[in-house]
């Protein structure tokens, strides 16, 4: 295809789109040209827009597709589904299957409740550490993401001229208008960094409900926090009876056990999301029975009351259920050895072509920066990418894009079990040509 074309059909769309909807879309994080691509229909690992143009699909709508589109097993599934019930005040057995597979998987669920969307998850876990320990902040990471909650956006995407000291980071708002009394709520600390994070959870630890972490963030390109910090957050947290919330609504991927498995330290609360779903939207928190006690409407006055209308609706249920059941630990195994495939020949291509960058990550969990030296905090991340990095990124978008390969702006990849091997190859050859192309027509970076 050829990136941007404005009289395509996507243009038309997108113009049209325009006069309904604020910037003509409803999630800025697919907004990156002139207009916005179309999707008609996908398959498997492909995707088709309306102009007809066929893509590799490593965006998986943001994971929450492992299994790519239209699997037979899950359309399967929901076909039956449909034909019964969709949604009604009543749960259905699939709900209570799913639970207790995601209980039976991480060792840091003893109990399970569904949410509709990550968001979701982590507001309800952050409603359940402070009603647990009668304290009102939460501390979170520099950079971190855990989804719209206004609480937790905070210090998302901070630039150097705002983020403060390195020891003890400003805390500074998203959206604008987000209240002062709200960022008076939170802690931000560097993500990697154990002594100065330890220091300010002794600090604050009479005030502190939780500690909310994603240990393996996309936004570091899926760089893995260090299992020394991640142990002194444990350690810390037990210390003081904080409560210590892993968000895996992305990093579940990391394995069959999940990242917590796969890393060995475990939270009091665990948020899930995206892959749980099997494609429909989704959330979970979950935890030791002990926080989880505060949803507990027959032990006594309830503390924290959760519903929603669509919450564990049939539909989804029974798609999580059944994506979930198709990943065995040799199906983890398998779309890890495709990310390594796809990672070290995308380094390769990079060299050969003398683009400079590297494809970080782990599991079926890439990422494409552009720079070489892992990133082990969102200071250094952005150290490293320099000014226009994003610019640049949105360059290299589109060269992907003209070679049928779909990654998301900021160059993140993840794989699916519809991918066969013969797929990684021809991304990663596509996505030589992209590199070639790029440092050919925008020469070198
Ligand atoms: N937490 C993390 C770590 C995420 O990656 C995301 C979504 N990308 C969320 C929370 C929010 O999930 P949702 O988009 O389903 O609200």
């Amino acid at each position: 295809m050829t990136f941007p074309l404005s009289e395509s059909k996507s243009a038309q769309l997108f113009e049209r789109a325009r006069h309904t909807m604020p910037g003509g879309n409803t999630r800025h994080m697919i907004t990156f040209g002139p207009y916005i691509i179309y999707a008609d229909r996908g398959k498997g690992c492909r995707l088709w827009d309306v102009d007809g143009n066929e893509y590799i699909d490593w965006v998986n709508n943001f994971s929450s597709h492992i299994h790519g589109h239209a699997s037979p097993e899950i359309i399967s599934a929901l076909s039956e589904q449909l034909k019964g019930l969709m949604s009604c005040i009543l749960p259905a057995e699939a709900e209570l299957e799913l639970a207790e597979l995601l209980v039976d998987r991480f060792e840091g669920l003893e109990q399970v409740r569904f949410n509709n969307s990550g968001t979701e998850a982590v507001m309800v876990a952050i409603k359940a550490a402070r009603a647990y320990t009668g304290r009102s902040k939460i501390m979170k990471t520099e950079g971190g993401y855990h989804g719209q909650y206004d609480l937790v956006e905070t210090s998302f995407l901070p630039t150097p001229e705002t983020w403060g000291d390195e020891s003890c980071p400003s805390v500074l708002p998203f959206a604008k208008g987000t209240p002062q009394s709200l960022l008076d709520e939170v802690v931000v600390v560097q993500f990697n960094k154990t002594e100065a994070t330890r220091r300010l959870i002794r600090e604050h630890a009479d005030e502190l409900a939780a500690v909310i972490i994603d240990p393996i963030p996309a936004r570091l390109g899926f760089t893995r926090a260090s299992k020394e910090y991640l142990e002194m957050l444990r350690e810390e947290t037990r210390r003081y009876g904080i409560v210590l919330i892993f968000d895996e609504v992305f990093c579940t991927r990391a394995g069959y056990n999940g990242a917590q498995g796969e890393i060995g330290v475990i939270p009091d609360l665990t948020t899930l999301g995206k892959i749980i779903g099997g494609g429909l939207p989704v959330g979970a928190v979950g935890g030791n029975r002990e926080v989880m006690s505060v949803f507990d409407n027959l032990a006594g006055p309830l503390k924290v009351s959760h519903s929603g209308t669509f919450t564990a609706n049939s539909m989804t249920m029974v798609a999580g259920l059944t994506a979930m059941r198709m990943l065995t630990p040799e199906v983890f195994e398998k779309l890890a050895g495709q990310g390594k495939r796809l990672r070290d020949g995308l380094n390769r291509e990079m060299e050969a072509a003398g683009f400079i960058g590297r494809a970080n990550g782990e599991a079926s969990m890439s990422s494409i920066q552009l720079f070489q030296q892992p990133a082990n905090t969102y200071r250094d991340f952005v150290h490293q990418s320099g000014p226009g990095y994003l610019q640049r990124m949105l360059r290299l978008h589109r060269h992907m894009l003209n070679q049928g390969v779909l990654m998301a702006t900021r160059g993140l990849m993840v794989g699916s079990t519809a991918m066969s091997d013969a797929d990684i190859d021809e991304t990663i050859e596509k996505s030589g040509q992209a590199f070639r192309s790029y440092v050919e027509e925008d020469g070198y970076i």
